[in-house]
């Protein structure tokens, strides 16, 4: 007791921020481009395909529509049910690795040109470029007091941004709730409370997050970005600066001789990092924050065209190149993800072509078992019979069963497109068996194709000795 435990006082040296960081806005300037295109191209598809397929119809309904009422998702000539969720399960599975093998093959490159956080944070700095000008003027308004014109700028980039963000929740929400019919309703003011909530959800999260916090979502919430760094290897594809080449950095008049002066290529203009949305400079060297969209490549291609020297000062190029050595593209990992999505692929495939078109649920009525009129011992059954195709189909019924039993149930079942139907079937005992419970099994199938069917098994009760 007493004793004291010897402690020292550690002032930790201060460590380097963060290149963004809720203090400070980031305001990129404008630049064109290869790497650019290819993101316009890409985007503006992605864009099409989520802002068009919504208000698509197939055989008299929306396309794509996940039915969370009805517990169905259709998309096109597809319907799939709840049981069916191991095989959009399985997709998931499938766009994981998708990723696994992108990242490996080329980082973070589905952050830079695909992620719906930097599609929208790039369309919501379109319109701050266009409602508050070129960087610079942006950098000025932002500094500048209060005015008419401050006020007008800002009020038409957040009514654009808030439009924006209101067409996308539109959207998002047209997935999972017929979007033709609450949009008339929405112009008649009649959408139910529930869609109301939804779209005002998605509008403010779409406003927030790639009005407000943009790059502070991929660096402090998206898990991606957490563990993406650990599956890169030597000859992953990453946006790197030539040190080498670049060093050491510095200005100078484009007719000067960088030799003489001792310089390397890099200009020291800053471009960069001018252009960069997460507000990092790459020539610090690898650093989480980066999304590999390619913004400081073409503006730096740009730079090295204009001073006459060769282009790629900063690059996709992988440590092995920089190194200068080989990038090596077939290695184990990236053969392994390759392997493992063409199997997943096929499995899907295989899994889609054998889905069951009906399904049949078996359940015992509470009554173990009754006398009939005749004398034999009855049990009751109620089968539940879901038609997944989108046609009206007719169904069969029949039992496997010992030869002492006998199954009453309607012909045929008619059931119509996507219809649930419930059928009360009984199986009565011609002759008294020796055991008190026999299983059976029932099935329904297809009238017009018996290959589609569906089984289901059950016992049949009875008393021991009467
Ligand atoms: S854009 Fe190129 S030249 Fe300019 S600072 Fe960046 S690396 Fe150097
Ligand atoms: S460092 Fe370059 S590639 Fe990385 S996020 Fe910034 S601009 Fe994009």
């Amino acid at each position: 007791m007493g004793q004291r435990i010897p402690a020292r006082q550690i002032n930790p040296k201060p460590t380097k921020k963060l290149p963004s960081s809720f203090e400070k806005t980031i305001i990129t300037r404008s630049y064109q481009g290869l790497f650019r295109n290819l993101r316009l191209y890409s985007t503006a598809l992605l864009l099409a395909l989520f802002f068009i397929t919504v208000w698509l119809n197939w055989d008299g309904r929306q396309a794509v529509l996940w039915d969370v009422a009805h517990g169905q998702f259709y998309i096109f000539g597809a319907t799939f049910w709840p049981q069916d969720l191991i095989l959009l399960s399985a997709l998931l599975i499938i766009c994981a690795f998708g990723l696994f093998f992108l990242t490996v093959l080329a980082g973070r490159i589905w952050c830079g040109y695909s992620c719906p956080q930097s599609v929208w944070t790039w369309i919501f700095l379109r319109i701050e470029h266009i409602t508050e000008g070129e960087r610079h003027q942006r950098i000025k308004l932002d500094a500048a007091p209060w005015s008419l014109v401050k006020i007008l700028r800002r009020t038409a980039k957040h009514s654009l941004w808030l439009i924006v963000s209101a067409v996308t929740a539109l959207t998002f929400v047209g997935y999972f709730t017929p979007i033709r019919a609450m949009s008339l309703d929405l112009l008649n003011f009649s959408v139910g409370g529930l869609s109301l909530f939804w779209l005002a959800l998605f509008t403010a999260a779409t406003y927030l997050n790639a009005g407000w916090l943009r790059e502070q979502v991929c660096l402090h919430m998206c898990p991606y970005s957490r563990f993406q760094s650990v599956m890169f290897d030597d000859s992953t594809l990453l946006v790197s600066y030539d040190a080498q080449r670049g060093e050491k950095r510095g200005s100078r008049k484009k007719t000067s001789d960088a030799q003489s002066l001792d310089l390397g290529d890099c200009i020291d203009c800053t471009l960069c990092v001018q252009v960069c949305p997460t507000g990092i400079d790459i020539r610090d060297g690898l650093q989480l924050a980066c999304i590999s969209c390619g913004a400081c490549v073409d503006v730096c291609n740009d730079v090295m065209t204009q001073m006459g020297y060769a282009p790629n000062l900063i690059s996709y190029t992988s440590e092995r190149a920089l190194a200068g050595q080989q990038t090596q593209w077939l290695r184990p990992r990236l053969i392994g993800y390759a392997a493992t999505l063409l199997l997943m692929f096929a499995g899907i495939y295989w899994g889609l072509e054998n889905r069951a078109l009906v399904a049949l649920d078996v359940s015992k009525d509470r009554l173990m078992f009754r006398e009939n009129n005749d004398g034999q011992i009855e049990n009751i059954y109620l089968l539940k019979i879901i038609n997944k195709t989108q046609h009206p189909q007719d169904y069969r019924i029949d039992m496997q069963a010992p030869k002492n039993l006998r199954l009453s149930a309607p012909k045929q079942v008619q059931l119509g497109a996507g219809e649930i139907a419930t059928v009360a079937i009984t199986v009565s005992q011609l002759e008294e068996a020796s055991t008190a419970l026999t299983p059976l099994i029932f099935t329904v199938s297809d009238t017009a194709n018996p290959s589609i069917f569906s089984s289901s098994a059950s016992n049949f009760t009875a008393p021991l000795a009467r």
